[in-house]
């Protein structure tokens, strides 16, 4: 299994990846100038790479690489290229035109009274309705009239700005695990929005048959080492 299908026309693939635990343990052994062990060893292993994350080691980390294909609303997108050490390539639509497909939520989320960026709970099903037909019918007119301003010669560079950001776009990116993981930490939250933790989520359960033992002490300690950051911040200088 290397695609997870997400949201109602989304998906991650796992396109292709670049070393795996031991490449975690070896980085790490070459500051003591150990020979590595080609795995025969996989207590010993487990336990350094948990120790290197726990205390935030995590350079060696950085020795494993993943590249995914990604189908997401232009909105999801827009939070992913925030984190800038992601190597990135999306679809053109000067180049090509996007399909018609806008991402529709069956069930609406309300806005939340105490997170000023969070929903909280659900429409009652009758105002759900209500939205749910009123988005349907005003997507299908935008997309009809990208369609009509293509026909009619319009550049597709322009004609694609009436598009909303529920339209899905398409790219393929690359990343280390270290920063993968930062972002699985802040995107995989529930503070961060529902649409793009479906992703994370999506791209941890890809990766986790690749580098069982980070995933392992990710899970455990990330929550240590974030307020290990924190603490850095606070109390620098
Ligand atoms: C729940 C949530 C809400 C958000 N709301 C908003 C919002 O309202 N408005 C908004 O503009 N953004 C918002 N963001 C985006 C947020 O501010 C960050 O830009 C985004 O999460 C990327 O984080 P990052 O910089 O740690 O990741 P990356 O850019 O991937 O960087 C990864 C790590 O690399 C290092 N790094 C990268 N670049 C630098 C650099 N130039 N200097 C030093 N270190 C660097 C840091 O250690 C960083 O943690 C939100 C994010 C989340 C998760």
């Amino acid at each position: 299994m290397n695609q997870i299908k997400v949201l109602d026309h989304g998906l991650v693939r796992l396109v292709d990846s670049m070393g795996s635990d031991l490449s975690i343990v070896r980085a790490a052994r070459v500051s003591y100038d150990a020979a590595w062990r080609a795995g025969e060893d996989k207590g010993s292993d487990a336990r350094l790479i948990n120790y290197l994350w726990k205390n935030g080691h995590t350079s060696p980390f950085e020795s494993v690489t993943f590249t995914f294909e990604v189908k997401a609303p232009i909105f999801v997108l827009r939070q992913w290229m925030r984190h800038r050490t992601w190597s990135f390539n999306e679809v053109s639509a000067r180049y090509t035109e996007l399909p018609n497909e806008m991402y529709l939520p069956d069930v609406f989320r309300k806005q939340s009274k105490s997170n000023k960026q969070g929903s909280d709970g659900e429409l009652d099903s009758r105002a759900n309705k209500r939205v749910h037909d009123s988005f349907y019918v005003a997507m299908d007119i935008l997309s009809g009239v990208y369609n009509m301003a293509i026909d009619d010669g319009v550049a597709r560079e322009l004609a694609r700005i009436i598009l909303p950001v529920a339209t899905y776009s398409h790219m393929f990116c690359t990343v280390d695990l270290l920063n993968l993981l930062k972002f699985i930490t802040l995107r995989s939250h529930n503070h961060a929005q529902y649409e793009i933790q479906v992703y994370a989520d999506a791209m941890l359960k890809l990766i986790e048959p690749i580098v069982p033992e980070a995933v392992k002490a990710w899970k455990k300690s990330s929550g240590d080492w974030a307020k290990y950051q924190e603490w850095l911040t606070t109390n620098k200088g």
